[in-house]
């Protein structure tokens, strides 16, 4: 293929959520697969809405997520001048006009088309008009769109779309106050950036046609396009924050993995045969934009928590252990180098989701519990003292290795006419302060003989007399 270059234009209106990473993804993967060029643009001419927080929220995310961009991010805001001489160019070509129509002229105009049901449109009243200008009027500069014929495309997801050019009226492209407007600048940029694939969320398909128009006034090469569809929620619904958690970071913050989130967001919408769970370079090895389906994906957090399960359990525990430490000091957990963290995590990460979660599973192996009252009624009790204390004792001289620490176990129950539960249940209860742990000889290993025995000795002044 020529050489290939994408890019990813978020208006920094807000965080980066999971539509738009999706796309990001996309045009990221399409680059990358054919050894092309990824640009990131910041579209901040709407200065209203456009913040310096959302920027670096969008910047933070696709670093989490290692989007990486080979150009960039270059800001519309620092581009506007560039804009006026494109726009000074259409109009010393003719193919701009500059427009006098005043607000309540359009808004009479738009009345009538609607009283006789037709689609209301600019009519083109100072195209060619040679009328003087109104003195007291600054005028907009619009686009000399064609007049006949049509716009065709062949979108690389969506298949052909023509529209007639009829349908079209003639775009704004400089406001009164002389500034241009969005779909002016992002033609510009996709002009001057070499842009040839524009892959993009499908609520800019009806710009495409305008846009087109524009290039082609501007002499300019057509990019190909690729319009991805939405995401919805579970209710069929335009995915939003009605729906949880929708931005990149927050899911960042509940312990997701980025390579998690990327191969989720990879499976929406898109698919290799049957492949569910896939690192981002096998992504990038099979991706392609001809597989991405042309109806709007639904957004299911369940698997996305899913999928994230099975990258955690497919990670190696001490990388694990070097995301989860940071989470478990946030907690106020202070970690020792015993018990060895990626020991702890090991025994952990099968039943765990997220780090979020492995953190907290965690914590105990590092802060001795308090068992809650009700687990003391239950376990902790008068007749179950004695075989606690035997145990300590044999702890206590028992070699520290997974099987001898079975073997002491077994033997103390059986001398003291228990099942091996009754006494293994006490004994997560004094350890863990509670009843769900791994294999009962594999944590006291981990846990270590030392914090083990401290914490039966702790418990053992509790107990009923
Ligand atoms: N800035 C637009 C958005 O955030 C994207 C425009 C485009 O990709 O052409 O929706």
């Amino acid at each position: 293929m020529e050489n290939i270059r994408t890019r990813f234009a978020p208006s920094p209106t807000g965080s980066l959520h999971i539509g738009g990473a999706r796309t990001a993804l996309f045009a990221w993967a399409f680059a990358r697969r054919y050894g092309g060029k990824f640009v990131l643009r910041i579209e901040d001419t709407d200065i209203e809405r456009s913040t310096q927080a959302s920027v670096d929220a969008i910047l933070d995310s696709m670093r989490w997520l290692g989007l990486d961009y080979d150009e960039g991010p270059y800001y519309q805001s620092a581009r506007i001048v560039r804009y006026r001489e494109v726009i000074q160019r259409l109009l010393d070509k003719g193919k701009a006009y500059y427009c006098y129509a005043s607000k309540s002229e359009l808004e009479a105009l738009r009345e009538t088309q609607r009283a006789k049901g037709l689609k209301p449109r600019y009519d083109g009243r100072w195209r060619d008009s040679k009328a003087a200008p109104p003195a007291d009027v600054d005028p907009v500069v619009r686009f000399k769109n064609p007049l006949a014929g049509e716009v065709v495309f062949d979108d690389l997801i969506k298949g052909r779309i023509a529209v007639d050019n009829q349908e079209l009226d003639d775009l704004i492209i400089a406001r009164a106050d002389g500034t241009p407007t969005y779909n002016f600048c992002v033609v510009v940029d996709d002009y001057d950036m070499n842009i040839t694939h524009v892959i993009r969320g499908d609520d800019h398909v009806n710009n495409t046609p305008r846009q087109i128009n524009i290039l082609t006034a501007l002499g300019a090469s057509i990019p190909r396009y690729a319009h991805v569809p939405m995401i919805l929620g579970g209710d069929g619904e335009r995915l939003s924050k009605r729906h949880g958690a929708v931005s990149v970071m927050q899911y960042r913050d509940e312990g997701y993995l980025p390579q998690a989130l990327l191969n989720y967001l990879a499976r929406l919408g898109w698919a290799h045969g049957d492949a569910e769970i896939f690192s981002i370079a096998q992504f990038v090895d099979w991706f392609g934009l001809a597989a991405i389906n042309n109806s709007p994906a639904r957004f299911d957090p369940g698997k996305l928590l899913w999928v994230n399960q099975q990258h955690v359990r497919a990670m190696n525990d001490s990388e694990l252990a070097e995301l989860v430490a940071p989470l478990m000091e946030q907690d106020g957990i202070e970690l020792a180098p015993q018990p060895v963290l990626s020991d702890v995590i090991a025994l952990l990460k099968e039943r765990s989701q997220t780090l979020q979660q492995l953190a907290r599973s965690a914590s105990w192996f590092y802060r001795a519990p308090q068992p809650v009252e009700e687990m003391r009624r239950e376990y902790l009790t008068k007749d179950i003292k004695p075989s606690i204390m035997a145990l300590r004792e044999k702890l206590g001289t028992t070699e520290w290795n997974r099987e001898a620490i079975s073997k002491a176990l077994k033997s103390v129950a059986s001398e003291h006419d228990l099942k091996f539960p009754e006494l293994a249940m006490p004994l997560r209860a004094i350890v863990a302060g509670q009843t769900q742990t791994p294999a009962i000889d594999a944590t006291l290993h981990v846990l270590g003989k030392q914090s083990v025995l401290n914490r039966i000795d702790a418990q053992l002044q509790h107990f009923p007399a």
